[in-house]
């Protein structure tokens, strides 16, 4: 996506061979016009599949899955990040390990939120190593809904989650993806 390649060029900071900042934009301060455009798109690209639900991870998938929920007509659910390791029986619960924080959390889904009758497409900022899609697929996956697909902002395609994820047959629509970066240097596929 041309609009979105643009502006990770201009207020995108590269920090290393790794990590994309896009805290001016994405996922500290905001730009709900482009969400927009995003969610429009991934509209365009998923909108046929009678999507019931968007199921995204805490927090900065939570902005623009919103904003692209209202195109599909559904809600919006997100996996919150658990505190206590004491779960009930009430809830569907999955281990993702922390690109950017290095650490593992539980993240948690009540039952009442995801059913058998769903079409869920997960969406989220990054995809990286792929275990924050990969944890939202469990999720689905325990739930007994129907996985529709993928809708990611920025893939980072040198690294490994996004082939990893498509190799189980899932569809992952990444509006950018990311080819190298260095410091101060981004280049897309
Ligand atoms: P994965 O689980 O695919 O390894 O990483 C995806 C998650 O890590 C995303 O939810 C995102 O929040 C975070 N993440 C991964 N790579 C980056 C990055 O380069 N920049 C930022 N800002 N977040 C990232």
């Amino acid at each position: 996506m041309k609009l979105l390649e643009d502006r990770i060029l201009r207020d995108g900071v590269a920090l290393n061979e790794e990590v994309l900042k896009v805290d001016r934009f994405l996922n500290h301060q905001m730009d709900v016009e482009l969400f927009n455009e995003m969610g429009k798109e991934w509209f365009r690209l998923f909108g046929e599949e009678g999507v019931t639900k968007i199921l995204t991870i805490e927090a900065s998938g939570i902005g623009m899955a919103c904003i692209a929920a209202q195109y599909f007509h559904c809600p919006v659910v997100f996996a919150k990040k658990s505190k206590s390791r004491n779960i009930s029986g009430e809830v569907y619960a999955t281990e993702v390990a922390s690109f950017t924080h290095g650490n593992t959390n539980l993240v948690i889904v009540s039952k009442q939120y995801l059913n058998p009758e769903d079409r869920v497409l997960l969406i989220d900022d990054f995809l990286a190593n792929g275990a924050a899609l990969k944890g939202l697929m469990d999720l689905v996956h325990q739930a007994g809904a129907t996985l529709i697909g993928a809708g990611v902002a920025v893939e980072k395609a040198f690294q490994p989650g996004g082939e990893q994820i498509r190799a189980k047959g899932v569809r992952v629509e990444s509006l950018t993806r990311v080819k190298e970066m260095s410091t101060g240097s981004i280049v897309f596929c």
